[in-house]
């Protein structure tokens, strides 16, 4: 009886064993016959890990060297011109990275996790041809090491939907040019064995989709499925339910669906129908998206629910998608507080985890060591749920009973006081917060937290830092200044780190894109603010001039969406439990006598709910608890919130809602394009977009300005705009700062003339 199935394995390795060859080869330091040793010994590692937890479907075809959107991309020899005298590993990198001549391909965010994938580019005229080396050799390679997996491939549909087409036309026009390809890569998989499974993913499914969209799947997978006998398709889709898709699915060929139980409560509606087409479910009840250790009796539950409706012989235990989304192993995590790291696991303590439930559910013979880890599992699940360092009920009992929810007097009067106390001019400038984190700064924090220098030699170095920003804005004629963050390497992990209720981890490194990985901190317990967070160094900042000194907060949302957030409560709870924190902070600054208080809420975006009907609920409560957390401002105090590079179309009365006095924008590289939203809708509130973008570290020209500056008065006028660049400051060189900002200055003052006259 078929028993359990993990959808696909992180490939980073665990400690980061390809990003570092990757970036040794990138910089000329090996050889490219190094990185595919390295990615050899990681596969190999990596199916033995499955192998020995009792994994049944092991992947393969779920490793990349860079992305597996970009793989599919080659697969199918969808390679753009400029890449076209480029061969081998230089093309492939190059199409993710850029070459010299020849520009990198976009690369954007993976439905809603923080991976992000390179954009295929397509068009109608381009001629696409199948190569399926890599499939087929990783196949081949596992099987020499005597594990027989089952094949990774994104989805045709999938592939298309994400794909952009430079020609401008709809993407799925070219079904009739790819799905002749994927038939003939079946053919060439069912050559490979006697028996293959073939794992093809659909997340695409998970939206809400158009008619259009939903029409294609039945074409699509009767033609797979009909490809060979001797090959069972499972199409799997994760992060959402896919009730519109599973509805057609059960009437073409395909042997299994794979569904998230877990992101998509909704799945379970499905049940009836999978259980009358008679296929296989692969049930995805293991979280592949976060760090906590399953509730195996809970879980139990939830399998003996869904096999109402589906024959346990049809039941495969699984994760809920790839595990890439998860930290590697918790064997490095030395420092870790034991008791914390109890209710914790990362990609490979889960497989123990499926492992277990699938010998649970089909009531296996349990080892003796599986009955230790049922015993442990309920321990370690008891313990979080009654632990005092989770629960606390002064957090519990205040965020219940918020008195308080938005600010007093609305936008119209607090501008009116604020621009009578501040003086600000129209144009005013100003930057969003962080200055260059030199090395000598971060080398400092490193040798504080390792206790090398003192608190005084530290604060003594953070403080010469914060004078010399101070000094060299007041002489470049910034208006409103910052104290530029030199305290802090991460905006939401400086937070973190003085919130109760935080955890932190040494290996927890999950792949972003190509080599790149973030180690988000995790919220474990109720949140709560012990002391003030920032009032020392932004008062100090302020007692050093005159000028108006900016206080810089992360906002609640983003701090929420840039963690791995507690499973045990929902997740507006937990937000409104750091919006309440964030208040108590912004009380304490104004109360030091810090008149403009920013709160950054760069991942506001970033939350999005992929459903329509989950947005609502969504946008909600982050509007709720933004507020919330700036509803202790007097009238006088003037907010400012900040977010990054996005599309404001969809979501500007939301940000309206926000309430904030002031937004700054990332949106320098799209002229005023991003601006005309806010004018289109009449949004009332001040807004500074980025007039130059700091991403490249070219100089821009006065006049370059100048000409930004006026296309933005264009659009809005003089009085509602602030002038400052876009954010990001913290990753350039003083070198490059100092001449940017002062012909920011004097471009706002050529255009202030100009406008005067
Ligand atoms: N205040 C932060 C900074 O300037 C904002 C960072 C961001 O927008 N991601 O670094
Ligand atoms: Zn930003």
């Amino acid at each position: 009886m078929s028993k359990n199935y993990v959808v696909g394995f992180p490939r980073i390795g665990e400690q980061r064993e390809l990003k570092k060859v990757l970036e040794s080869f990138w910089a000329q330091e090996c050889s490219f016959s190094e990185v595919e040793k390295t990615a050899s010994k990681l596969k190999q590692k990596h199916w033995n890990y499955q192998k020995e937890a009792g994994i049944e479907y092991i992947s393969s075809n779920d490793f990349s060297l860079y992305d597996n959107m970009l793989d599919t991309a080659v697969m199918l020899g969808a390679i753009p011109q400029r890449f076209a005298h480029l061969k081998d590993e230089a093309l492939y990198f190059a199409m993710a990275r850029g070459a010299q001549d020849a520009l990198a391909m976009e690369m954007t965010k993976w439905f809603n996790t923080n991976y992000h994938y390179i954009v295929p580019e397509l068009s109608l005229q381009d001629s696409y041809t199948l190569n399926a080396t890599k499939i087929l050799q990783e196949y081949k390679e596992a099987k020499a090491l005597g594990i027989k997996t089952k094949i990774n491939l994104i989805g045709p549909i999938t592939f298309l939907g994400l794909s952009k087409r430079v020609d401008g036309g709809d993407v799925y026009e070219l079904l009739g040019k790819i799905l002749p390809l994927y038939v003939e890569l079946l053919k060439n998989i069912a050559q490979l064995d006697e028996h293959i499974t073939l794992q093809i993913d659909e997340p695409i499914f998970v939206k809400d989709n158009e008619v259009k969209l939903l029409s294609l799947i039945k074409p699509t997978y009767d033609m797979l499925g009909g490809v060979a006998d001797n090959i069972d398709i499972v199409v799997q889709t994760y992060f959402e339910h896919s009730n519109e898709a599973t509805k057609i699915l059960v009437h073409t060929p395909v042997w299994a669906l794979g569904l998230d139980f877990l992101h998509g409560e909704q799945n379970l509606e499905s049940l009836e129908i999978i259980g009358q087409s008679g296929k296989k479910l692969i049930a995805g009840v293991v979280d592949g998206r976060n760090i906590w250790k399953n509730d195996i009796e809970a879980t139990l539950t939830l399998l003996e629910t869904i096999a109402q409706k589906v024959k346990k012989e049809n039941i495969i235990i699984a994760s809920s998608c790839s595990l890439l989304h998860t930290p590697f192993t918790l064997a490095y995590e030395e420092k870790m507080d034991a008791e914390i790291k109890n209710w914790l696991s990362y990609a490979v303590e889960k497989l123990d985890e499926i492992s277990l439930l699938s010998k649970l559910f089909l009531k296996q013979n349990l080892t003796i060591l599986d009955e230790k880890q049922l015993e442990l599992n309920k321990e370690a699940n008891t313990s979080r749920k009654t632990s005092s360092r989770i629960h606390d009920k002064e957090v519990q009992k205040r965020t219940q009973h918020i008195d308080k929810l938005q600010r007093d007097g609305d936008y119209e009067e607090r501008i009116k006081i604020q621009k009578e106390l501040l003086g600000y001019k129209d144009l005013c400038t100003t930057t969003i917060g962080s200055f260059p984190q030199t090395p000598e700064v971060r080398k400092a924090r490193r040798d504080f937290k390792n206790g090398v220098i003192s608190q005084e030699a530290y604060e003594w170095k953070m403080k010469t830092y914060i004078n010399d920003c101070i000094t060299f804005q007041e002489e470049c004629g910034i208006e409103v200044l910052v104290h530029g963050e030199p305290e802090r390497n991460d905006m939401v992990e400086y937070f973190g780190e003085q919130l109760s209720g935080y955890g932190f981890s040494q290996n927890g490194w999950v792949q972003s894109y190509g080599s790149r990985c973030v180690k988000p901190p995790f919220i474990y317990g109720d949140i709560s603010r012990p002391q003030a967070m920032t009032v020392d160094w932004i008062t100090y900042a302020q007692s050093k001039t005159d000028k108006i000194m900016k206080g810089m907060l992360t906002g609640p949302v983003t701090i929420l969406n840039w963690s791995f957030v507690r499973d045990d409560m929902p997740r507006d709870e937990v937000s409104k439990q750091i919006a309440v924190a964030i208040s108590d902070e912004i009380d304490d600054l104004q109360n030091a006598g810090i008149k403009i208080i920013q709160v950054d809420e760069a991942a506001f975006k970033e939350g999005y709910p992929l459903r329509e009907a989950k947005i609502k609920i969504y946008e909600q409560w982050a509007v709720r608890d933004f507020k919330i957390s700036v509803s202790s401002a007097k009238k006088e105090t003037q907010i400012h919130t900040h977010m990054c590079y996005s599309e404001f179309n969809d979501i500007i009365r939301t940000i309206e809602a926000m309430d904030a006095d002031v937004i700054s924008i990332e949106t320098a590289r799209s002229g005023n394009e991003l601006l005309k939203i806010f004018a289109e809708v009449g949004y009332k509130q001040e807004v500074g977009p980025g007039v130059y973008d700091i991403h490249s570290p070219r100089i821009p020209s006065v006049q370059e300005i100048v000409h930004q500056i006026e296309q933005l008065l264009e659009v809005l006028p003089a009085h509602q705009l602030w002038i400052n660049p876009d954010c990001g400051l913290k990753t350039r060189k003083w070198a490059e700062v100092r001449p940017s900002l002062a012909h920011m200055v004097e471009a706002v003052n050529i255009v202030r003339q100009k406008l005067n006259k």
